[in-house]
């Protein structure tokens, strides 16, 4: 019996029994009722897998099994039986939801063999997505070694891409500049490619890519297969699916309300001058594990860098400026422990999974509410609990509401932590790593009856007690930097006094700030700028506002009137734009070309 057939029978027989454990059917919502179970002990082959009954082969089982998996995830099971009969799927879900296994692992079953050019293409907003999803095709591939999943993306050699295309390559995932690239170039040849999947559809379509999206759907052969994934679904995203997708069937997992559950969310009211302070405190107060903290800018992400480094943190930064071999060693640092806080841009830390991350820290307010649901869901992954702390200034308040809606639940205030919480936490850290030390010990024997040797030593020597060469010990190993923290907490009321001046002060500006959303004086708030890029790059007004908005942390609707020419673009921005945003906008790169930003007199 083939494949199709098999898959067929199940869902005939789905149909027909009335079982409550029934594969959800599509064009449903489908609650998330469980999560992602990852079985380290199962290696028991007589046991029956969660996975068996969709016509997966021995293989694939096997390396779901070594890798832990023991059940399909929602979103799996509702997927599988489609993508294994060649159906187009809409699916509406976020990472963390196991999607990329949802369309990875039929589409690797229904590969043909003995092809030399790529039968699938994935395409993926940012390389870093791009690359994990390569990898996790290389891991469920596990039981096919010949077979070849290459990433591409920019900012990596094309040279060596179109090498390794032209040995063949089954499984190509890469952004979509890049796959362009190669596409025009006649290096990466589309004949066989019979499926196309869009992974996080909606960010593709921020970032401006959907028209390279489109292209590259007009360059595919008539017979093909569409999987398009998204976390949510704007009004572009459904004309894409309508026009391009054949009876698609949907899916949708409403993981946002998982992820909130997973993840505590609250604000903290500062004033922007007490950020960095605020951070310092938090950091002390909140986690001992993984931390990243979003910033607007490149520049931003270094000043908080060098300002928790000089108050003893380890911190990493990623931006646009790390190049991409540096990128991946800090991610596989941060993933391995060696370093604990990450402090990001959006764009650079789009798809970033790695599990021990246990609070996010909007340092700065996100661009909308999106964003904010990708930011947080850096944390709370492979069903771990996450802590998500934004900061918010007078202005952005009424922002919150937003985000609040993105994530259908209410962000719960906070106050900076005090003197005393810091200390608390201080103490109970050490309390923690004292009873840890008790319980482990030294790796070598030798060592610890060395040890013992000291200790005793000591004991005599000084004729002291037991508990008074504990406490000689415990001061050791605190140093001599003060254990509690004493400095001044006034600002902490300050700040938060000052935010609710400027509240009231708000309130009673309301009418003044209607005239505002007049448009002549929104007009007189505005400066013009020209950028270098126009028709001959196939800009779009979309490309300049999502990148702009991007690189500068601008709300999309603070950006003005933009009008495109052959060579250039006039774009409006507010006025009074820092001069690192400006430096960094100047070599900002939109449609392959540098904007070189001026103000137009
Ligand atoms: P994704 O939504 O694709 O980003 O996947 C989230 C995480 O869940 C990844 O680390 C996967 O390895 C893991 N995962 C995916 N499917 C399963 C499954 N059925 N059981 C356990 N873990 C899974």
């Amino acid at each position: 019996m083939t494949k199709e057939k098999a898959i067929e029978e199940i869902l005939c027989s789905l149909e027909t029994n009335d079982s409550s454990d029934r594969i959800p059917q599509t064009d449903t919502p489908i609650e998330p009722e469980e999560e992602l179970k990852v079985d380290s002990e199962s290696t028991d082959k007589t046991h029956q897998s969660g996975f068996d009954g969709f016509g997966f082969s021995d293989a694939l089982i096997e390396t779901l099994e070594k890798k832990g998996y023991k059940d399909p995830s929602p979103i799996q099971k509702a997927a599988f039986p489609e993508l294994m009969l060649g159906r187009d799927l809409v699916g509406q879900a976020q990472t963390g939801t196991g999607k990329t296994a949802a369309f990875a692992l039929p589409i690797l079953e229904r590969l043909k063999e003995n092809k030399k050019n790529p039968q699938v293409l994935v395409l993926a907003p940012t390389r870093e997505l791009a690359m994990q999803v390569a990898e996790s095709f290389r891991s469920y591939a596990a039981g096919h070694p010949n077979l070849k999943v290459l990433a591409v993306y920019g900012g990596a050699d094309f040279r060596s891409q179109v090498s390794t295309l032209k040995k063949g390559v089954d499984v190509v995932v890469g952004t979509p500049g890049r796959v362009m690239d190669h596409m025009r170039q006649g290096t990466m040849n589309t004949v066989d490619l019979s499926c196309l999947v869009l992974d996080e559809a909606d960010e593709m379509l921020r970032m401006g890519f959907i028209d390279d999206v489109e292209w590259i759907l007009g360059q595919l052969p008539e017979e093909r297969q569409l999987v398009l994934f998204s976390a949510t679904m704007p009004s572009e995203i459904r004309r894409l699916s309508k026009r391009y997708l054949n009876e698609p069937a949907e899916i949708t997992i409403k993981s946002k309300q998982q992820e909130a559950r997973l993840i505590r969310q609250r604000f903290i009211n500062i004033h922007n001058s007490y950020k960095v302070e605020a951070l310092k405190r938090v950091l002390e107060a909140v986690t001992g594990e993984g931390v990243i903290i979003f910033v607007r800018t490149k520049a931003i992400t270094l000043i908080v860098a060098e300002a928790l480094e000089s108050s003893g943190h380890d911190v990493a930064v990623l931006n646009g400026d790390v190049p991409q071999n540096q990128r991946e060693r800090t991610i596989d640092r941060l993933r391995k422990g060696s370093i604990n806080i990450l402090v990001a841009t959006d764009v650079a830390a789009r798809g970033l999974d790695v599990e021990r991350i246990a609070l996010v820290i909007n340092y700065d307010m996100p661009f909308d509410g999106e964003a904010y649901v990708h930011r947080i869901g850096r944390t709370g992954r492979a069903g771990r609990n996450g802590e998500a702390i934004l900061f918010v200034n007078h202005r952005e308040r009424h922002f919150l509401r937003n985000l609040e809606r993105a994530v259908g639940q209410q962000i719960d205030q906070m106050e900076v932590p005090s003197n005393s919480l810091i200390n608390k936490s201080r103490l109970e850290k050490l309390q923690e790593r004292l009873a840890s030390s008790a319980s482990t010990g030294r790796e070598h024997e030798e060592e610890t009856t060395l040890l013992k040797e000291v200790l005793e030593n000591v004991g005599k020597e000084l004729e002291i007690d037991s508990e008074q060469l504990a406490f000689a010990a415990l001061n050791l190993a605190i140093g001599s930097s003060p254990l509690l923290v004493q400095g001044d907490e006034n600002w902490i009321k300050q700040s938060s006094q000052r935010v609710r001046k400027n509240d009231r002060r708000e309130e009673r500006g309301n009418s003044r700030r209607r005239n505002d959303r007049d448009p002549r004086q929104l007009e007189r708030n505005m400066e013009r700028f020209r950028v270098e890029v126009g028709h001959r790059d196939r800009v779009k007004p979309g490309n300049l506002v999502g990148a702009i908005a991007n690189e500068a942390g601008l709300q999309g609707r603070m950006i003005g009137r933009i009008q495109i020419f052959e060579s250039y673009s006039y774009i409006d921005l507010p006025k009074g734009m820092p001069n690192e945003v400006f430096n960094d906008l100047k070599k900002l790169r939109v449609m392959n070309r540098e904007l070189q930003i001026n103000r137009q007199d």
